[in-house]
């Protein structure tokens, strides 16, 4: 039976007890604020204890695939043959989102809508129709305090759950789970990397793209460029190797520059894109209830194996240096490179592997210069042996 927490007034302006390293995942503006020494993904980093509880085992380290993508029982690469317009990708998320409460197995969905005046500005909701899941899809680029929402979970009297969201929201959330009074949680998470504030995005919009003020989406894309979506349907594309790095560098919030939980490990399903080809999602199912997850709506998907290609660690290497120091290319070299490594980088699995490796290794200098007395605790021992193939600057 779930120890009951009985939701407490909070007070305005919660502190954070996390400071410069706060995600804003939502959880210390409420009453389980009380948890947060032990929930809190930048204060205790507790990977093994949670996937012991979550899916029955931790991940296996002399298991590749495992190590660098976490627990699993299968992945594959999928999209729906009618895809939703509007969703970040194809809508796999929203889709089964939305099936799975038609359906009756949750009574309520946590999403995560944008406000009126700012199609970019998050707005968690705890959805009880339809309507209000579709309104939620294309991701909000920026930090969203999805967690906001646990006092309201708890008040509602709602006994079956679907919780959408990123790792740092859903590690406090499995942390806390056994006090939500829940029968039934599901977890549908998507990977996470560089996420930004509100006021970071607006700087990676005016310093990339050519009218910031048009773009409705944008990802980075397997194809190493950034696509951004206008709003006259246009795609405008931007090589990765010629982003203003120097200028970026500080705008990611230092949460994400120290997380390790890119692949969202404690999720029961994981939609994303990077470990599948162009035009298609990534879908990991950590356990049972993923792959229960996922059957509800393989009618609607078409599927094809995983696939890994070329060879990532040199580019991860020579990456190390030129991200350090803020190297920026001319374009015409960044769009040169980006057609040979397009052609002959990394694809599938590989890009997949070759994204954690370039993001850990920056992760573990930035923890190193600047939280040294954490780095032994806080970086897992998987994310430790994904960076122990690479030659790190001595400082
Ligand atoms: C901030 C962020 C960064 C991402 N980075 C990567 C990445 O590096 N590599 C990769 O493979 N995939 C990444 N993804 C996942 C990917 O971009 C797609 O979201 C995923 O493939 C689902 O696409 P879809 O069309 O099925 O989603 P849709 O059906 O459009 O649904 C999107 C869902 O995202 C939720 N959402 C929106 N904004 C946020 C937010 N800020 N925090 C939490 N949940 C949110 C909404 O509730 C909605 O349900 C990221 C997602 C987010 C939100």
């Amino acid at each position: 039976m779930a120890a009951h927490h009985k939701a407490r007034p909070l007070k305005s302006n919660s502190p954070r007890p996390a400071k410069q390293l706060c995600s804003e995942c939502g959880l210390c503006d409420t009453s389980y604020i009380h948890y947060v020494k032990e929930a809190c993904a930048f204060l205790h980093q507790q990977f093994d204890a949670l996937e012991t509880q979550t899916h029955g085992r931790q991940r296996t380290l002399a298991n590749e695939n495992e190590c660098y993508f976490g627990v699993h029982e299968t992945m594959v690469a999928a999209r729906k043959k009618q895809p939703i317009p509007g969703a970040q990708w194809t809508g796999i998320v929203t889709t089964i989102a939305i099936k799975m409460l038609n359906a009756g197995w949750v009574e309520g969905v946590v999403c995560v809508q944008n406000t009126p005046e700012d199609r970019f500005q998050p707005r968690p909701v705890l959805a009880r129709t339809a309507a209000d899941i579709f309104a939620a899809r294309v991701n909000k680029p920026t930090l969203s305090p999805n967690l906001n929402l646990l006092d309201e979970i708890e008040r509602s009297g709602l006994r079956r759950l679907l919780v959408i969201g990123v790792g740092c929201q859903i590690q406090a959330l499995r942390a806390v789970q056994k006090h939500l009074g829940l029968e039934e949680l599901y977890v549908l998470g998507t990977p996470c990397v560089d996420n930004v504030t509100r006021a970071g995005l607006q700087k990676f919009l005016e310093t990339t793209s050519r009218s910031p003020q048009t773009v409705v989406h944008y990802e980075f894309m397997q194809d190493y460029q950034v696509h951004f979506k206008h709003e006259d349907g246009s795609v405008e594309k931007v090589p990765f190797f010629g982003l203003n790095t120097r200028e970026l560098k500080d705008i990611f919030a230092p949460s994400c520059l120290s997380c390790f939980d890119y692949v969202n490990g404690l999720a029961d399903l994981v939609v994303g894109y990077m470990g599948a080809p162009l035009g298609w999602q990534w879908l990991v199912v950590r356990n049972e209830r993923g792959q229960g997850m996922l059957d509800l709506v393989r009618d609607e998907l078409e599927m094809q194996p995983v696939t890994s290609q070329g060879q990532r660690h040199q580019a991860v290497q020579q990456s190390i240096p030129a991200y350090d120091q803020g190297v920026t290319l001319p374009m015409w070299a960044a769009r040169w490179m980006g057609v040979v490594i397009e052609k002959l980088g990394p694809k599938g699995l590989e890009y997949a592997r070759f994204s954690i490796d370039s993001h850990f290794t920056r992760n573990y200098l930035y923890v190193r210069r600047h939280y040294p007395q954490k780095l032994a605790s806080h970086v897992p021992e998987f994310a430790k042996k994904i960076v122990s193939q690479y030659r790190l600057p001595k400082d």
